[in-house]
Parts: structure tokens; C-alpha cells; sequence
């Protein structure tokens, strides 16, 4: 097994914390990717891996990707993720929480914590009561769902300007995967300005339902990367643009909140050799983290409704450079964060 200076998504971390804690089963990694724009902020995850290895892997893909979120959407934070290793039976007892939040509190603010998958809002507070470095308690920030779907609209709206040449939405179809917290409110918000959608989630009822109240049409999970639209956005899980999907895909652009997006990275080349825009998904998604962050710069509804807008423009700069130079959307918005981190 190589070192792990050698791992692939290595990548430079500052630093990457493994804790034991034995009294309580707690086993965790802060991983801390940059500090360069301030504090390291991301979420805990709570997740089970087949091989602690993967929980290793995942928590540098995470902690890289939130220093690059961070610095496109202009935040003075820098990038890192948690990972808690779940035992078998998936359970959280109350010392164990405690000794992870001891474990974040001896980084003294050199990472700030959030929610993520697999951890409650309930949690965060459990946290909150014995460090100091949490973010997006309930009252300050909570839930970042609704925020990161007005981004992701906006974020649509922009590639419809860029690969349609209209950000008027009426009519314009957009076929969504997932619509949970991001993917629903994404919905609304294209149906009150008279978008066609179709509809899709794991839970089929769930986009049924959806697509009844907002008036357009559900389809099958697995179909809904073959939709024949004007715009895919992927707002449920990773990786699911891979070579095979992207091929099938028959849309002008691929917008959407869902994290880690292309599956290897490489997919971003073949979307632009369909001529297909790609909207970086970590620049669309933002929204979330630029309200939970709110108090690392005193922000107001105000200010991060400003930060919030500025998406579109993002995304405008990275397509003006990838039509200029060549470079596909990803590896412009790549390089853009990189220099804003010092890389
Ligand atoms: P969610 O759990 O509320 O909703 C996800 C939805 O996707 C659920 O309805 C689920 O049934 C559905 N789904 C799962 N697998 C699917 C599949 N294969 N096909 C179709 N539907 C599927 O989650 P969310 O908060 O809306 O997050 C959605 C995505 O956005 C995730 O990738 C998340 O990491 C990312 N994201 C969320 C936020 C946020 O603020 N919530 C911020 C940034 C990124």
C-alpha cells in the first residue's frame, strides 16, 4: 500500500488527523486540504466503509473539494472534511459524538465542522455543546438545502444564457435526477418561471408527486440521463457522468448540484467534444456553504444573497476562458481555484 503522501488524492493536504479514540469506538479523520483562504471548513460525514482505506480516499476527495468550493465562492475558509468510520450497526452513541468533538475542539479552529451526510441537525448541536467549532447550528445558518437550490437555479439559468443564448426560462426543458432538499426546491423554482420538467427519483412517488404539483412529467430513475432535453441537471449522487452516460446524454448542457459530478474527470473532455456545456458542480453548488459559513465574515441575509448571485458571473468567467483557451469548464474552474489557494 503506498504512503499516504503517495495516495492519488493526496494532493497536497496541510494536514490529515487519524483519531482513536478506544474508550468510545470513535474512529475519525479531519482531513485539512488548505488554510490558505482561513479556517478549513467542511462537514462530518458518518458513513460506513467496506475498507478503512476508502474512508481515507474519501475524506481527501472531500477535503480538496471544499477548499476549492470555498475559494470560488469567495469565502475567507479553507477546505477540509471529517469522516467518521460507522461501526456495523451504523450506531452514534452520545460518547462517541463527545470524543469526536474533542477531537475537532484539539485542532483549535484550524477545521470547522458542518453537516453532511449521515450526520443529524441534532448531532451538530451535540457537538456545538463541547467545541466551539461548528457551523451552521440551527439559528445560524441551519439548513444550507434551500440556499444551494437557488444557486443550482441560478446556475441552470446561466447555462441556458450560455448554451441556448436565453436566461428566460419559459419553456426551456430541464430534466432533473434526484429531487430531495436541492433537486425540489430546484424544481420550484424552475416551474415559476415556466420551465418544462421531467422529473426522476429513486423514490419514483416522490418525483410522481412533484411532478403533478409543479405540472410536468416523472419518468423512471433510470431513464432520466436518456431524456431528450435542453438541460440535464444531476442533483442526487456522484460520479454519474461517466463515459456511458455521457454518451447517451441528449442535452446542450449539464447543470446541477450533486457533488463530484464526473466520474473520473475525463468525462469532462468527452462532454465537451458533444459540444455539451458543463457547469463545474462545486461552483454551482455553493449556495449551502456560503450561508452555513455566514459567521466567518459577520455576513447578513443580504451579503450572502450577494455571494449567492455572483454564481452566474463564475460560471460566465470559467466558459468565456475554456471557449478562449481550449480547457474544458472543469479544468478552467480547476485552475481558478488553484491559484486562489496558493497552488
Ligand atoms: P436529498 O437526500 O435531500 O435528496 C437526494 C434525492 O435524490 C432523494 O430524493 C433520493 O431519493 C434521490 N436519489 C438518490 N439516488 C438517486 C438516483 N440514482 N436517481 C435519482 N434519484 C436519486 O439530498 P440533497 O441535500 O438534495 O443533495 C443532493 C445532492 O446535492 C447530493 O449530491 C449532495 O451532496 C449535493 N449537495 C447538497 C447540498 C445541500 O445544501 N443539501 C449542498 C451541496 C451539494
Amino acid at each position: 500500500m503506498p504512503a499516504i503522501w503517495d495516495l492519488p488524492d493526496f494532493d497536497s493536504h496541510e494536514a490529515v488527523y487519524a483519531f482513536d479514540d478506544r474508550a468510545t469506538g470513535l474512529k475519525a479523520i479531519i482531513a485539512v486540504h488548505s488554510t490558505h483562504l482561513g479556517p478549513a471548513a467542511g462537514g462530518t460525514r458518518f458513513w460506513h466503509y467496506a475498507e478503512p482505506q476508502a474512508a481515507v480516499t474519501d475524506a481527501l476527495r472531500l477535503s480538496r473539494g471544499m477548499s476549492y468550493k470555498n475559494a470560488m465562492a469567495g469565502l475567507s475558509a479553507g477546505g477540509g472534511k471529517a469522516v467518521i468510520l460507522a461501526n456495523p450497526a451504523r450506531t452514534k452513541p452520545q460518547d462517541m459524538l463527545d470524543a469526536f468533538a474533542r477531537a475537532v475542539d484539539s485542532l483549535g479552529g484550524k477545521y470547522i465542522t458542518a453537516q453532511d451526510v449521515g450526520m443529524s441537525e441534532g448531532d451538530m448541536v451535540s457537538l456545538s455543546k463541547v467545541t466551539s467549532h461548528v457551523a451552521g447550528l440551527p439559528g445560524h445558518g441551519g439548513d444550507p438545502g434551500p440556499y444551494t437550490a437557488r444557486g443550482v437555479f441560478l446556475g441552470v439559468q446561466a447555462a441556458a444564457k450560455h448554451a441556448l443564448g436565453t436566461d428566460d426560462m419559459l419553456g426551456v426543458h430541464v430534466a432533473i435526477q434526484g429531487v430531495g432538499s436541492v433537486g425540489g426546491g430546484l424544481a420550484r423554482y424552475l416551474a415559476d418561471h415556466g420551465a418544462k420538467l421531467t422529473l426522476a427519483d429513486v423514490d419514483a412517488q416522490r418525483a410522481a408527486d412533484l411532478a403533478v404539483e409543479l405540472g410536468g412529467n416523472s419518468v423512471a430513475a433510470t431513464e432520466i440521463m436518456n431524456v431528450e432535453a435542453d438541460i440535464f441537471s444531476p442533483c442526487a449522487l456522484g460520479a454519474i457522468l461517466t463515459e456511458a452516460s455521457v454518451s447517451a446524454l441528449k442535452v446542450r448542457a449539464v447543470a446541477g448540484g450533486a457533488n463530484n459530478q464526473l466520474a473520473t474527470g475525463h468525462e469532462g473532455r468527452m462532454l465537451a467534444d458533444r459540444s455539451i456545456l458543463y457547469a463545474p458542480d462545486y461552483v454551482v453548488n455553493a449556495g449551502g456553504i456560503i450561508n452555513v459559513l455566514r459567521h466567518i465574515e459577520n455576513a447578513d441575509d443580504a451579503e450572502i444573497n450577494r455571494r449567492i448571485n455572483a454564481i452566474p458571473e463564475r460560471l460566465a468567467a470559467i466558459w468565456a476562458e475554456s471557449d478562449l483557451g481550449g480547457k474544458t469548464p472543469a479544468e478552467v474552474a480547476d485552475n481558478m481555484a488553484q491559484k486562489l489557494i496558493g497552488r
